[in-house]
C-alpha cells in the first residue's frame, strides 16, 4: 500500500473556536425553551457547554458574532443578553471593536458579587457576613488539610511557612496584604471538591472586596502573619482538625480588627459598591 491511500488524518490542533459551521445548536436550547426558560439564559448555558466542551482557555475569543447567530439559532438581542449574563459573572469579557468576545474564568469574586446582590436586598450586616466567614473558612481549612494531594498541599502552603522568623520585626520588612490575600484563596484552592470550595469561598470574597479594600492599610499585621504560617503548617500535617481551629480564631482576631478600624461599618447593611 502506497502512502498516498493512508487515510488523511484531520489537522492535529483545531483552532480554539467555536465551530459555527454545523448549523444551529438546535436540540439543548429549544428543549431549554420548551422548558420555559429564557432564551438568553439558556443561550448562556449552550455557551457555557460549548466553552468547556472546546476546552477553551481564558482569553481564548469566540467567533464572530454573525457565527454565533448562525450557531445558536437565536435572535441577535437574545444572544447579545445571553453574552451579557456570561460577562456580568465574570465568565467571558466582551471588548469593544476588534477585540470582540474573549473567554473569562471562573472565580468565586464574581459569585461573590451576585451573593452581595442579594444580601444587599435582604438588608444583611457585615456583622453577619463576618460570623459566617468564621464558619466557611474554617471549613476550607479543614477541607484543605484533608486533600489527599500532600505534594500540591505542601507547594501551596509552603510560601507562607517561616515568614515571621525569616523577615523579623527588627529587619522592618512589612507583609502586603495581597500576600494575605492569596493565603486564603491558595487555601481555598486545596479543597479537591470544587462545588464546595466555590460555595465556601463566596462570603471569604465578599469580605474582601467590601471591607478589606475599605480599610486602607496596605501591609499585613504581624499577628496575621503568624496565624497563616501556623494554619499552614496544620493543614501541611494533615491535621484537620487544628486547621479549623485556628481558622476561626484567625477570623475571630479579624473581626476584632475590624471592629477597632472600622467600628461604624461593622452594623452596617451590606452595600454594593
Ligand atoms: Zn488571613
Amino acid at each position: 500500500m502506497s502512502a498516498a491511500a493512508k487515510p488523511t488524518r484531520p489537522p492535529k490542533a483545531a483552532p480554539r473556536v467555536l465551530h459555527g459551521a454545523g448549523g444551529p445548536a438546535v436540540s439543548p436550547t429549544a428543549s431549554a425553551r420548551r422548558r420555559g426558560v429564557k432564551t438568553s439564559v439558556s443561550v448562556a448555558l449552550d455557551i457555557v457547554r460549548d466553552i468547556v466542551s472546546q476546552r477553551l482557555q481564558a482569553g481564548d475569543k469566540l467567533p464572530l458574532e454573525s457565527e454565533l447567530l448562525k450557531h445558536y439559532g437565536v435572535s441577535r438581542a437574545s444572544l447579545r443578553e445571553g453574552m451579557r449574563l456570561l460577562e456580568v459573572q465574570g465568565l467571558l469579557s466582551i471588548r469593544p471593536g476588534p477585540g470582540g468576545v474573549v473567554v473569562g474564568g471562573a472565580h468565586p469574586a464574581n459569585l461573590g458579587r451576585s451573593l452581595m446582590l442579594h444580601m444587599q436586598f435582604v438588608g444583611a450586616t457585615y456583622d453577619e457576613l463576618m460570623d459566617t466567614c468564621i464558619w466557611t473558612e474554617g471549613q476550607l481549612a479543614e477541607l484543605a488539610a484533608r486533600n489527599r494531594d500532600r505534594k500540591k498541599v505542601r507547594r501551596l502552603m509552603l510560601p507562607f511557612l517561616s515568614q515571621s522568623d525569616a523577615h523579623s520585626a527588627a529587619s522592618g520588612f512589612e507583609h502586603p496584604i495581597e500576600e494575605g490575600l492569596d493565603f486564603h484563596l491558595a487555601v481555598g484552592a486545596l479543597v479537591e471538591n470544587r462545588v464546595r470550595a466555590f460555595m465556601l469561598m463566596m462570603p471569604g470574597q465578599v469580605l474582601v472586596e467590601h471591607i478589606i479594600s475599605n480599610v486602607e492599610r496596605k501591609f499585613l499585621e504581624d499577628p496575621f502573619v503568624h496565624d497563616h504560617e501556623a494554619i499552614a503548617v496544620a493543614i501541611i500535617a494533615g491535621n484537620a482538625m487544628r486547621a479549623g481551629k485556628l481558622m476561626r480564631d484567625h477570623f475571630e482576631h479579624l473581626n476584632k480588627y475590624f471592629r477597632t478600624y472600622w467600628p461604624r461599618a461593622v452594623a452596617d447593611k451590606i452595600q454594593g459598591r
